[in-house]
């Protein structure tokens, strides 16, 4: 029998996940939860995707705009095996009790705090510890960008310490009331930016310090890291390991005349729905080696790159895949993640 799985917030990162599930198999969608009529929610009823309501206020919203509903989100808990929160950061936690009130598995997105869940999850780096578990938190999509690049230079060569810097978007595309519009913000004004620490709450050992400043524009996150790693290793090295691993792209400037973030977007928008890119893209012409400190810059997608990982979280939780390499293979293979804009 197919995992039964609903989407509480269909927004930015709940609509996309809501489609992913839609195609692994062994998953199916059952509903998404919308708080209004508005055009997202005649999108997913055009697309077949039942649609219900948070509470019984927002039903009667529904009710008199003529937006046929499936019925509340207590209606669409006693459907479900899981429930992916997509909702507000913060909104999740005050939602949390009625999950586990329902025995609904529950998965968790960045905005949440690392408390909400009984592990922050990231594939490349502990898909094993998510087997079972009852919640889990997929980090923030500038973290699951870090952990990815980490993880896979840990794998290889070990990594004893971690320097980034992130320049991040201001807004996602549709958004309306945010900024900045003219400047660039220290956020936060003092160091370290709450990255490193939800990096750490997925890898406690690592010595990691992050600073962040937030940018006008909202195509994409870049970031600037230096690494030491545990043992010397060759640019060449260095570059093998990163393009062998799962969910990450190399581009090269000098191969592709890409370099920036709107080359990039413009790339996918030929290439792929929604122009997502939920590769983490590695600028290959920045990567420098010397002895054991490695620097290059990364871009993050902040709206698709956190996708495959809450795929990978359902699969890990409800057990129906236990091998993370199959897994991850998987979830790419279907989601069309396939490390290349052409
Ligand atoms: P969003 O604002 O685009 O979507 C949230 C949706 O939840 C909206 O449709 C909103 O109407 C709905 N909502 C609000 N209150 C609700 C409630 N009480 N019940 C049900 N639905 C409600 O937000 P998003 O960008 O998709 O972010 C969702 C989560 O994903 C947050 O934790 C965020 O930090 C995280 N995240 C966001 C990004 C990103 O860049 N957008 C990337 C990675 C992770």
């Amino acid at each position: 029998m197919a995992v039964r799985v609903g989407v509480n917030g269909y927004g930015t990162i709940g609509k996309r996940i809501a489609a992913a599930v839609a195609r692994i198999e062994g998953l199916e969608l059952v509903g998404v939860v919308k708080r209004s009529p508005d055009y997202a929610a005649l999108q997913a009823l055009a697309r077949g995707i039942p649609v219900y309501a948070p509470d019984e206020d927002s039903l009667q919203a529904f009710e008199k705009a003529g937006v046929k509903v499936a019925g509340t989100l207590g209606e669409l808990l006693d459907r479900v095996d899981v429930i992916v929160d997509a909702t507000p950061g913060g909104v999740g936690a005050k939602y949390k009790p009625i999950y586990e009130e329902r025995g609904v598995k529950a998965i968790f997105q960045g905005g949440e705090k690392a408390e909400v869940a009984e592990a922050s999850f990231s594939s490349l780096c502990n898909y094993e510890e998510g087997i079972g578990k009852r919640s889990l938190r997929v980090v923030s999509c500038n973290t699951t960008g870090l952990l990815r690049a980490i993880c896979t230079l840990n794998k290889a060569f070990g990594v004893e310490k971690v320097r980034a810097t992130l320049i991040r978007r201001a807004a996602d595309p549709k958004e309306i009331k945010r900024g900045p519009v003219n400047s660039i913000v220290l956020n936060p004004p003092r160091l370290p930016s709450h990255h490193a620490l939800d990096v750490k709450a997925v890898l406690p050992w690592l010595d990691i310090w992050t600073a962040a400043v937030v940018v006008p524009t909202t195509l994409m996150h870049v970031h600037h890291l230096t690494v030491i790693l545990r043992r010397e290793a060759s640019r060449s090295e260095v570059l093998e390991a990163l393009r062998e691993a799962p969910r990450i792209m190399l581009v090269s400037s000098e191969a592709t005349g890409i370099k920036s973030t709107a080359q990039l977007v413009e790339a996918a928008r030929e290439s792929r729905p929604r122009y997502d890119i939920p590769e983490l893209v590695v600028f290959e012409d920045t990567v420098h080696v010397e002895g054991r400190e490695l620097v290059f810059f990364q871009a993050v997608h902040q709206e698709s790159i956190v996708v495959p990982e809450n795929i990978d979280a359902i699969k890990a939780m409800t057990g129906l895949e236990r091998d993370p390499e199959k897994a991850i293979r998987e979830t790419d293979s279907v989601l069309g993640v396939t490390k290349s804009l052409w």
